[in-house]
């Protein structure tokens, strides 16, 4: 449930996702359409609002994870196409149907299966499908060339089917060695010379590659973390859009106390203060996705870096702060304030992570306000 009577929030700037959504179409090349990733909660940023937002901002449709994702964007009233990105489990074709999505077809045992769901549907609308070539990440797809050929044959021949796209993932496009998104690329583009006809859309190209490859084959892109203004290579390789990162994360001190020299702070009092020490208490906690780990990192307030002191707490942590402040101060956890700035990717960094995990990460519990 979120906590509104509480100061601890996300704000996600409207302003932020639109232009990096803006940067990356004039980034692209000519007539290549923009699917906006928002699986999982838009990566913690909210998947209506954002999906709001990146409509108006000129994306062609949707990339969810899950079918509940799709039906959810649905229901609040998105009516641009959703592609669900990996396998829905044949026995729910017919929601595909009822809510008007498109799913992925990743091997021939799940198009068998799909033939005796089919029989059962009310409905005449062609399911909408997409064809996943696995050309070495190892995840979901065909791996055999023949296979995926005749499962497109036959979906060619299925009245109850409509062959709507055909796609590929790279594993690497985020690094540095290209070698394996080479492979990868070859091994499609070796495939796609195959086809009997191309479909209406052909991706191979999430944020990563769109940015830093160059890729001919494709008319659609999957862009997603570059939405929410991350770069996908943490610092690996240099993002050159100048993409504007979306979401700050705030609260303010609930407390303010001084404590003596050797006083211990939290559970399992691992922190004893040095000398006399103002400690602030700050309503945010591992529930709230602010990891435990994060003890020693720093937040922001009044323009200061303050260090997490003792354990961080299901709901709240404490901080030292370097003066006495007021209760009701603002502390920011992720954004900038004066003239420093704490970045979703310095957290990654200091949890031995990836910037995609930390987004992620921020509870339900934590309201998010649209600014
Ligand atoms: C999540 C996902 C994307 C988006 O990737 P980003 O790195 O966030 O741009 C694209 N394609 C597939 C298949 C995905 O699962």
């Amino acid at each position: 449930m979120e906590s509104i009577h509480r100061p601890t929030r996300a704000i996600i700037s409207a302003g932020a996702i639109k232009s990096n959504i803006q940067k990356e179409m004039v980034h692209i090349p000519e007539g290549t359409e923009v699917f906006a990733v928002i699986k999982a909660n838009a990566y913690g940023h909210g998947a209506v609002p954002v999906a709001n937002i990146a409509a108006n901002a000129g994306v062609s449709g949707f990339g969810v994870a899950t079918m509940d994702e799709a039906i959810e964007l649905r229901e609040a009233g998105i009516t641009l196409p959703i592609l669900i990105l990996s396998s829905v489990s044949p026995q729910y074709l017919h929601l595909l149907q009822e809510y008007n999505l498109s799913s992925t077809l990743i091997s021939l045992e799940w198009w068998q299966k799909a033939q005796s769901y089919v029989q059962n549907l009310h409905s005449n609308q062609p399911i909408k499908l997409h064809i996943k070539i696995d050309t070495g990440m190892n995840r979901v797809g065909f791996s055999d060339e023949e296979e995926a050929l005749k499962v497109i044959r036959e979906l060619e021949n299925s009245p109850a089917f409509e062959w709507e796209g055909i796609f590929t993932h790279f594993a690497t496009a985020d690094e540095v060695d290209d070698s394996h998104y080479k492979d990868q690329l070859a091994k499609f583009e070796n495939f796609y010379e195959k086809l009997p006809r191309i479909p209406r859309y052909v991706h191979l190209s999430n944020t990563a590659t769109s940015l830093w490859r160059e890729e001919k084959i494709g008319n659609m892109v999957r862009f997603g973390i570059g939405i929410y203004g991350l770069n996908p290579s943490g610092k690996a390789i240099q993002e050159e859009l100048g993409l504007t990162p979306a979401l700050q994360l705030e609260s303010r001190i609930i407390q303010c106390k001084k404590v003596a020299k050797d006083s211990k702070i939290g559970y399992g009092a691992t922190y004893t203060s040095e000398q006399a020490e103002w400690i602030g208490t700050v309503p945010i906690g591992y529930a709230d996705g602010w990891l435990r780990a994060l003890q020693g990192f720093s937040v922001l307030v009044k323009g200061q870096r303050c260090e997490i002191v003792g354990r961080v707490c299901m709901d709240q942590m404490m901080i030292r702060l370097p003066f006495a402040v007021a209760e009701g101060t603002k502390v920011t956890l992720i954004g900038p304030d004066g003239d420093d700035e704490i970045f979703i990717q310095d957290l990654a960094e200091y949890l031995g992570t990836v910037n995609y995990e930390v987004a992620c990460l921020i509870s339900e519990r934590v309201p998010r306000f649209y600014a």
